[in-house]
C-alpha cells in the first residue's frame, strides 16, 4: 500500500531536510561534507580518464535569491553549484535555472512574476560577463557550447522553471528567448494557465485542464517557433503525454526520476517515459534524495513529529518561521538525516539503469536539482560529480554510452529543437 497524500507530505519535509526548502527558498549552506567512494584503483582511473573526455552537462542547478546580488558564484561559496566546484567536478555545463514560485495566478500575480524573472536574468548574465568572463560564459545555443568549452571555459545555460512567469501572455515567450532561455518547465508546484501540476496546492484539483490546457497547445507551439525546448518535469502525467504530442520538436525532462523505482506522483511513468522516447526526447534523471528512494518509515516518523511540533503543513507555514527558527529546524532535520541518510549515488543509477532498460540509451541523461533540494549521498555538490560516473563505469557502461548520458543527448535533443525552428521559419 502506498500512501500518496502522505508521501507528498514527506517529501515536502524531505525537501526542507536536505535543502532548506526545495526552489521556493534556495537554500544556504547545504553543500555538505565531500564523500569518496573508494574502489580499485583501475576502476578509478577509467572513470578519471572517461569523465575528463566527455562532455559533462547538468540541466537543472537552481539559484539562491543571494546569487550574485550579494554573494559571488565566481568565487568558493556555501553552495552546491559555484563556479570553483564546477571546474573541481569536471562540470562542464550548467543549466541554471530562472525560477519563480507561483502565487496568485492574476495579472499582478503574473506581473510580480515576471519582473522576478528578469532580475534571475541579470543575475545570471551578470555573473558571466561581469563577475568572472574568463571563467564561464553563456551559451545560447548548441554551437556556443561546443565553442566555449573548447575554449576552456565553463558553459552556462539559462532555463527557466514553472510557466507561470508566462502568464497567459503569449509574448513573453519570444522576451524570455531573446534573454537566453532555452528550456521552460511548463508548471512548477500547483496548476497554473499552462498545465496541471504533477504536485497540486492544497486546496486544488487533482486536474485542472486534464492535462494542457488549450493555452498551454499553444504555448509549447510558439516554443517550438522559437526553438525553446519544452521541459515536462513537474507537469501532471496526462499534461506529458499532451506536451509530447503537442510538440513538433522532442522534449526533455530537465530533472525527473522514475515511478518504476519510487512511485511518487513527481516521477515519471513508465506510459509518459515511453512517450517521451518515441517523440526523439530525453529524460535528465534527477539526483534528488528523496525521488530516488523512499525514505524508512521511522524517519518519516521523525520528521512528522519534528513537523507537528513546528507547526509546519505547507511552505507557507515555512515562510512564517523567523530565521533563527529555520534555522533550528535545519539543524534538527540535519540531525534526522545523518540518522537515515536519503537516496545516494546508487539509488540515481538504479533509476538510470531502469530508463535505459525500459526506452533505451539515447533517451536519458542526468541532473542534479542543485540548490533547489537536489543532491544524493556521493553527490552532493559539483564537485563530486566524478562519482557518478565511477558508479556508471562500475555498473559496466561503455564511455560511448556514458557520453550520451552525461550530455550527448541532451545536446541531441536541443540541436533538433534549434533545427526544427530554423526550418519553419
Ligand atoms: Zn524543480
Amino acid at each position: 500500500m502506498f500512501d500518496i497524500r502522505r508521501f507528498k507530505i514527506v517529501l515536502v519535509m524531505a525537501l526542507l531536510v536536505t535543502a532548506g526548502a526545495c526552489a521556493a527558498d534556495v537554500p544556504e549552506g547545504s553543500a555538505g561534507a565531500t564523500t569518496t567512494y573508494t574502489d580499485d584503483a583501475g576502476l578509478q582511473a577509467e572513470a578519471r580518464r572517461i569523465h575528463d573526455s566527455v562532455l559533462i552537462v547538468d540541466t537543472h542547478v537552481d539559484i539562491s535569491r543571494r546569487f550574485v546580488v550579494e554573494v559571488d558564484p565566481c568565487g568558493p561559496t556555501d553552495w552546491q553549484v559555484d563556479v570553483p566546484k564546477m571546474v573541481d567536478g569536471g562540470m562542464d555545463v550548467a543549466f541554471f535555472i530562472v525560477y519563480v514560485g507561483q502565487g496568485e495566478r492574476t495579472p499582478e500575480g503574473h506581473a510580480a512574476a515576471k519582473a522576478t524573472a528578469l532580475e534571475r536574468f541579470t543575475a545570471i548574465r551578470r555573473m558571466a560577463e561581469e563577475l568572472c568572463p574568463d571563467a564561464i560564459e553563456i551559451a545560447y545555443s548548441t554551437d556556443d557550447v561546443a565553442r566555449i568549452n573548447a575554449a576552456g571555459k565553463r558553459v552556462a545555460v539559462i532555463g527557466m522553471e514553472n510557466g507561470y512567469m508566462v502568464g497567459r501572455d503569449l509574448s513573453l515567450l519570444r522576451q524570455y528567448h531573446d534573454l537566453g532561455a532555452r528550456y521552460l518547465t511548463l508548471s512548477h508546484n500547483g496548476h497554473n494557465e499552462i498545465s496541471d501540476s504533477a504536485n497540486p496546492r492544497s486546496g486544488e484539483p487533482e486536474s485542472e485542464h486534464g492535462g494542457l490546457s488549450p493555452f498551454g497547445e499553444e504555448v509549447v507551439r510558439e516554443m517550438n517557433r522559437l526553438g525553446m525546448m519544452v521541459d515536462v518535469s513537474h507537469i501532471s502525467g496526462a499534461a506529458v503525454l499532451d506536451a509530447v504530442r503537442v510538440s513538433q520538436s522532442p522534449v526533455i525532462a530537465s530533472h525527473s526520476a522514475v515511478q518504476g523505482v519510487v512511485p511518487i506522483p513527481r516521477n515519471l511513468g513508465d506510459d509518459q517515459l515511453r512517450a517521451i522516447a518515441a517523440g526523439g526526447g530525453v529524460v535528465q534523471v534527477v539526483g534528488l534524495g528523496a525521488f530516488v528512494r523512499l525514505p524508512e518509515p521511522e524517519k518519516v516518523a521523525a520528521l512528522d513529529a519534528l513537523r507537528a511540533e513546528v507547526g509546519i503543513v505547507g511552505y507557507a507555514d515555512w515562510q512564517r518561521l523567523t530565521d533563527e527558527e529555520r534555522s533550528e529546524y535545519r539543524r534538527r532535520a540535519a540531525e534526522i538525516d545523518e540518522r537515515w541518510p536519503g537516496g545516494s549515488v546508487s539509488d540515481l543509477v538504479d533509476h538510470i539503469d531502469y530508463a535505459v532498460d525500459l526506452i533505451g540509451i539515447d533517451h536519458v541523461g542526468i541532473s542534479s536539482d542543485f540548490d533547489g533540494g537536489g543532491g544524493v549521498v556521493g553527490w552532493e555538490n559539483a564537485a563530486e560529480t566524478l562519482n557518478v560516473t565511477l558508479e556508471l563505469v562500475r555498473r559496466g557502461y561503455s564511455e560511448s554510452e556514458i557520453e550520451q548520458l552525461w550530455g550527448g543527448n541532451l545536446m541531441r535533443v536541443w540541436r533538433e529543437n534549434e533545427r526544427l525552428a530554423t526550418a519553419a521559419r
